[in-house]
């Protein structure tokens, strides 16, 4: 199998398999507990938290452990619109996570304003447009770094500064991001990021909202675990796992090099085939996603093919690939919907090999040209 479906999810390390393993025979005490076997766990989870900590370059207490990065954006939106009660309205852009899009839709159902920033037709943020959407009535401005669907990053940076300037609390979704691109919140200027464990090499269910000292964002899940900003036991053992993975992805990040390098090689590669296209070619992307189509042959018949070949894709995201709607992440960048439909996502990871990418423009070679002719 050559697996390029990094974006939807990533392998988990060997590590990580056996950290989770021993913690669950060896530290499987409640982290509560005020004995040894409480104590074991709580060890692990608190060395847990400094890896995540590390990998951010932010402080240990800083991090909320959640269920995922859905639950963290979540708690960002939720809790800063809980926390400032007199202000509601939020800044955010058309091309979020579901996760983030249908809450904020609910929340507009309900009555809370929301600004949709565009972005223009190579997926780029309109910064200019974000200046002028941020009101003394905003409660919270939430943009995803990177995009899962395209791999364009976001000015997060530039985006944090406008906010700040103006008073208003910034939450990152910065789940593709973390672990491929180097991270420091504090360069950022971000005062919430969330981020997901099964897309660096950890397992799925776990993740963390990284909370700027300081703000005392209110709980979605009430109770006293996570000094009371999450309720219910911990799952000590994903934690553990999210940590080993953690402390891998920042000992790998300069490997994140070779990653790009690889992308380039199969991009000069594509374009050896007729009709082309990447999508966000013009702007800046993650170094391991390549979002491309194939003039307008339908998605489904190239990834139903290539998984014959044992070659995993995706069509625009793993999370709307149930549905039949084109992306609404490709929609804003102002493609048809002829065009989103025929778009494919190829994701690596550092464990991606030169020979796999070879592989899989030779299979295109052969899937492509014939589909073309087809569809012509
Ligand atoms: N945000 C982005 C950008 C994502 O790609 C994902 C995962 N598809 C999520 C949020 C949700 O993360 P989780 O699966 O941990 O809930």
């Amino acid at each position: 199998t050559i697996y390029l479906d990094n974006n939807a999810t990533t392998r988990p390390t060997p590590e990580v398999l056996a950290a989770m393993q021993a913690c669950q025979d060896e530290a499987w005490g409640n982290p509560s507990s005020k004995h040894r076997v409480g104590d074991a766990a709580r060890q692990r989870m608190n060395s847990a938290r400094a890896e995540v900590a590390a990998l951010l370059a932010a402080s240990a207490a800083e991090l909320v452990f959640t269920s995922g990065a859905t639950e963290a954006n979540h708690m960002a939106i939720l809790g800063a619109l809980a926390l400032q009660p007199q202000r509601r309205h939020i800044v955010s852009s058309l091309v979020e996570h579901p996760s983030t899009l249908l809450l904020l839709r609910h929340l507009q159902a309900q009555g809370v304003r929301i600004s949709w920033i565009a972005v223009d037709e190579h997926g780029q943020l309109q910064l200019d447009e974000l200046a002028a959407a941020i009101t003394p009535d905003t409660a919270l401005v939430s943009l995803m770094w990177a995009n899962n669907e395209t791999g364009v990053v976001f000015p997060i940076a530039q985006a944090a500064e406008l906010a700040r300037q103006r008073g208003v609390l910034f939450h990152t979704d910065a789940v593709q991001a973390v672990g491929r691109v180097p991270c420091d919140v504090a360069g950022l200027g971000v005062d919430l990021l969330s981020l997901s464990a099964h897309k660096l090499h950890g397992p799925k269910g776990i993740g963390a909202l990284y909370v700027r000292k300081g703000i005392k964002l209110p709980p979605l899940l009430f109770g006293h675990q996570e000094r009371g900003r999450r309720g219910g036991t911990e799952d000590v053992a994903g934690i553990v796992g999210l940590g080993v993975a953690a402390a891998q992805a920042r000992a790998a990040l300069p490997r994140m090099q070779a990653v790009s390098a690889l992308r380039q090689r199969f991009e000069r590669g594509l374009a050896r085939l007729p009709q082309v296209k990447i999508n966000g070619a013009g702007a800046a992307r993650l170094p391991n996603t390549v979002s491309v189509r194939f003039g307008q042959v339908h998605a489904e018949l190239v990834l139903e093919r290539l998984d014959r070949l044992g070659i995993c894709a995706s069509s625009g995201s793993a999370c709307t690939a149930s549905g039949d709607m084109p992306s609404h992440v490709l929609m804003a960048m102002g493609m048809s919907s002829e065009q989103a439909v025929a778009t494919i996502r190829f994701s690596l990871s550092r464990d991606t090999r030169e020979d796999e990418i070879d592989a899989v423009l030779a299979a295109l070679l052969q899937i492509v040209q014939p589909l073309q002719a087809r569809a012509a």
